[in-house]
């Protein structure tokens, strides 16, 4: 079958996320055949390189042969079992692992299949805890300016995007937003988010929890901001008996440089979020990591003290089994130091973008990279997006800003390419 029949078919029976459907009169959908490595297939033999990690989410390319031996061999033994009254190697030896990479300060994990699940266990668990020690009316929520956390309805009450909340305003518990510490914004901006803070929680005590993304708001735009503001929010939230819950769906498993984001900063939160990249992009899992003493306050005669959250394939085998490969190539191959070690060639490739007249704010923090684009105009990305595409390159703006985030095994001669196309696509998108 031809990339044509695939995408009417498609357009006839799928309803695909994050999109307005009319887009695809005049934008056709890619359908893909197989991926390898950096590289996904269509069905006439094109390819084009996955510059987003597919959403985020992969970390040693398509297919990877270990992850895929890994599968292999849990298939053999078990696919999946219910988690509540039973438990399994795979779940077992992740849980260990993950805690000892958090230093053993997290030491219960609770499972779930995607991101914004993780939010709601953690936002769930906070306030639950707050319950569970006589203070109920600790059960509000604080995020920061611009902040995405997924988009069930809990997700979105603590997500700051108006276009993915408002249509949804009458259903939603909207949190309380402080300001952006935006580095692009100057170091006032981050001063005046802790001050802020500062002032809310010394006039209140009915916040739970502070949720925040450490280090990069990636759906922002790739918003960075410095690891200070991190420990400083975290002294704030620790002085007034307020969680800090680290959403690191999207910026853990190095992509800041460091295994955890938050590592940067010198503090562990109170909850830890974890998605997108654990499987390298195989299988749907998440997971809320959190402290023993926090767990311990749910540990109980009374079951209803107890977190009686399930999702039906909480902790399954397979993914958990990929979460497992994915730690041992991480120390196999020592990825977080290897990673390190190629950014000064890294940022040699990518100069000629940098030193674009029509490119602003360029920057770059572990195997991220970002700019926004001058006078890029209405649909800019959508127009960036065909350019690229057509040349072989999956890139995918947000508004004008354009970022890499590809996976980690990408060569130099892969990111040269994917820079060269990135200067041809903003000649088109933003030409006549
Ligand atoms: C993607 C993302 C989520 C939501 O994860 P889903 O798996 O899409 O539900 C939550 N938080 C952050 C920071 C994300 O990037």
């Amino acid at each position: 079958m031809s990339n044509r029949e695939w995408l009417e078919r498609s357009l006839g029976a799928v309803w695909h996320p994050c999109t307005q459907m009319k887009w695809h009169e005049t934008l056709p959908l890619l359908p893909v055949e197989r991926a390898q490595g950096v590289w996904l297939y269509d069905f006439e033999g094109r390819r084009y390189l996955d510059g987003v990690s597919s959403w985020w989410v992969n970390l040693f390319g398509h297919g990877h042969p270990d992850i895929v031996a890994a599968l292999h061999d849990q298939l053999q033994r078990l696919e999946h079992v219910m988690l509540a009254g039973f438990t399994h190697e795979a779940v077992v030896r992740l849980s260990e692992r993950l805690s000892r990479a958090t230093g053993g300060v997290l030491g219960h994990c609770f499972y779930g299949s995607d991101g914004a699940s993780a939010t709601e266990m953690a936002l769930k668990m906070s306030a639950h805890y707050w319950r569970n020690r006589g203070r109920p009316h600790k059960s509000e929520f604080l995020a920061l300016a611009g902040s995405y956390h997924g988009e069930t309805l809990g997700a979105l009450g603590v997500t700051d995007v108006p276009l993915f909340r408002d249509a949804y305003a009458p259903l939603i518990r909207r949190a309380r937003v402080l300001p952006s510490p935006d580095e692009r914004l100057g170091p006032q901006a981050a001063a005046d988010s802790l001050a802020a803070l500062e002032r809310h929680l010394s006039t209140h005590d009915s916040v739970a929890a502070l949720i925040l993304e450490p280090l990069v708001q990636a759906a922002a735009g790739m918003v960075f901001y410095d690891p200070a503001f991190l420990r400083e929010a975290h002294r704030i939230c620790s002085r007034y008996d307020v969680h800090l819950i680290a959403d690191e769906i999207a910026v853990g498993f190095g992509r800041t440089g460091s295994f955890f984001a938050h590592e940067q900063a010198g503090i562990t939160p109170d909850f830890l979020c974890l998605s997108k990249g654990i499987t390298g992009g195989f299988l749907p899992l998440s997971v809320v990591m959190t402290r023993d003493d926090i767990y311990g306050a749910f540990y109980d005669d009374d079951i209803a003290r107890g977190f009686l959250h399930s999702h039906s394939y909480t902790g399954n085998a397979l993914a958990c089994r990929a979460a497992l490969a994915v730690l041992d190539l991480f120390e196999r191959d020592d990825v977080i130091a290897a990673n390190r070690s190629r950014q000064p060639r890294l940022e040699a490739l990518a100069a000629p973008l940098k030193a674009d007249g029509r490119v602003r704010n360029f920057r770059h923090r572990g195997m991220i990279w970002a700019f926004e684009v001058a006078a890029s105009g209405g649909d800019f990305s959508r127009r960036f997006h065909k350019a690229a595409l057509a040349r072989g390159v999956l890139l995918r703006p947000i508004g004008s800003t354009v970022y890499f985030m590809p996976p980690y095994v990408i060569s130099d001669g892969e990111f040269q390419f994917m820079v060269e196309v990135a200067m041809q696509a903003l000649d088109e998108a933003t030409g006549p």
